[in-house]
């Protein structure tokens, strides 16, 4: 039987790292063993589903690189399919109108609370007729003996008696059906062999599996992968920072990273800690996946994110980065700056959008100085250095990191100074600040022409402070 797993998120948010996560480990699943992966919208709540959410969780996908074989299948053009499934529980005997009401219902909770049982339903209409044109809702009859045993992928065996569940509604008041009954009927009709998707769900799976079970389904796999928890030990959540994955797109994170963080929040392969695609791929063991919730460190991310920026192929690289220059307002930069620019900070930076700011002064000039940088390096002492590496600059004809370098070593040779006496005024005259790569690199991809212009305008910026500063 060949594998299909399913990725079944409600879009009633954007796509979070927990369903990352679920999704990874399903599609994973499927091309390990050659099988095929679905997307399942389910969008049943139309109160809290939105298209933009839809829309997320599709884009998300993508990004990520998860392709689906099947879908997007949306649960609400399914309605007729559900419809004809709890008629055919009906017709069965399998399921049944239950016509009580709200008051009973919460009277009997009350009830039960009080002598301090689980509140579950009583099987009051179990054996009464309750007549279609009666408002009613559409429970299923669960099985009142044996227990349901199921092995979890992940979690082990798990048992519960049959009389822990009670006979829980398919169809509500007005004719939907609920979420168990979309699920199960889905799981069958698409032929899923392996569920892998959140221990928030753990407590369904008894449930559906006596549904399938009362149709004659198949019965299949299941994987609870624990939850995902913030560095204080509680759910993840927007309380801890990005948690969207698109999010994490815009902050400059690469899908290799975000992929590589997720597989092992959770699952591990002995001591290895990156790994492509295709290692994933290959390696990847739903037995190996942690049955402890695992805690997200953006630091590891991080981490992660500055490996992938360090190793990958420039041309991977190249257009991400061209998009991070672009948001910066940068209309067209030019390929070959580009190139250079992330050639000299990939080894910098966590994210391709520090990468963008921080480089900011190769593509567009700067209006100030960063004050404590100018109020640091542009004094009074600079002025000669500046001036006069100025003017052998303007003579340069190879404007190179080589002759750059030999142009700054010769010029605080002669003027009896460290290389630091230059170099720092002449990085915050070009760079507007007091930190960028190696000057001479930085000067060369600036070009001689702009880099002179910064020089001399540092130089101005020095003498009108001085004057400044005898007027007072
Ligand atoms: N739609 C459910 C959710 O987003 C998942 C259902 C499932 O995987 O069975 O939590």
């Amino acid at each position: 039987m060949s594998v299909k797993t399913r990725f079944a998120p409600s879009p009633t948010g954007y796509l979070h790292v927990g369903g990352a996560r679920t999704a990874l480990y399903s599609w994973l699943y499927a091309r390990k063993h050659g099988g095929r992966f679905v997307l399942r919208i389910e969008d049943t709540d139309r109160e809290r589903s939105t298209q933009a959410s839809v829309d997320a969780i599709l884009e998300g996908m993508k990004w990520l690189g998860l392709d689906y074989d099947e879908g997007p299948f949306y649960q609400t053009q399914r309605f007729d399919r559900y419809r004809e499934i709890i008629e055919q529980l009906l017709a069965s005997g399998l399921a049944y109108r239950c016509s009580c009401t709200k008051e009973r219902l919460d009277a009997l909770r009350e009830e039960q609370m009080r002598h301090k049982e689980k509140p579950r339903y009583d099987g009051h209409c179990r054996d009464r007729l309750v007549s279609a044109n009666e408002p009613h809702v559409i429970r299923f009859r669960n099985p009142v003996d044996g227990v349901v045993v199921f092995e979890d992928l992940v979690k082990g065996r798990i048992e519960v008696a049959n009389k822990e569940l009670d006979d829980l509604i398919i169809a509500r008041s007005d004719g939907t059906p609920t979420y168990n009954l979309t699920v199960v009927v889905d799981d069958m009709d698409m032929g899923i062999t392996h569920v892998i998707r959140g221990d928030d769900h753990v407590n369904n799976t008894p449930r559906q599996i006596n549904i399938l079970t009362a149709l004659g389904a198949p019965i299949p796999k299941y994987a609870h992968v624990p939850m995902i928890l913030g560095d204080d030990g509680k759910r993840l959540s927007k309380r801890h920072g990005a948690v969207s994955v698109l999010q994490y797109a815009e902050d400059g994170y690469l899908p290799e990273a975000l992929l590589n963080y997720l597989v092992r929040l959770g699952w591990s392969h002995g001591d290895q800690e990156v790994f492509d695609r295709q290692e994933m791929v290959e390696l990847f063991d739903l037995r190996a996946v942690n049955r402890a919730p695992s805690v997200f460190n953006t630091e590891k991310l991080n981490w992660l994110n500055q490996h992938y920026l360090k190793t990958l192929p420039q041309e991977r690289l190249l257009p991400e980065f061209r998009k991070f220059v672009v948001a910066l307002g940068v209309e067209n930069p030019d390929e070959e700056k580009l190139a250079q620019v992330l050639e000299l900070m990939r080894d910098r930076v966590t994210t391709l959008k520090a990468m963008a700011e921080e480089s900011r002064y190769f593509f567009v000039d700067f209006d100030d100085f960063d004050a404590a940088a100018a109020k640091k390096h542009l004094r009074p002492v600079a002025q000669e250095p500046l001036a006069r590496f100025l003017e052998k600059a303007k003579k340069m004809n190879e404007w190179t990191p080589q002759s750059l370098h030999g142009l700054i070593e010769e010029t605080a040779s002669e003027l009896g100074v460290g290389m630091g006496k230059l170099g720092m005024p002449l990085r915050v005259a070009v760079t507007g600040g007091g930190s960028s790569p190696s000057i001479d690199a930085t000067l060369a991809i600036i070009g001689k022409e702009k880099a002179l212009c910064r020089v001399e305008r540092a130089l101005a910026w020095i003498r009108q402070r001085a004057e400044q500063a005898q007027q007072h």
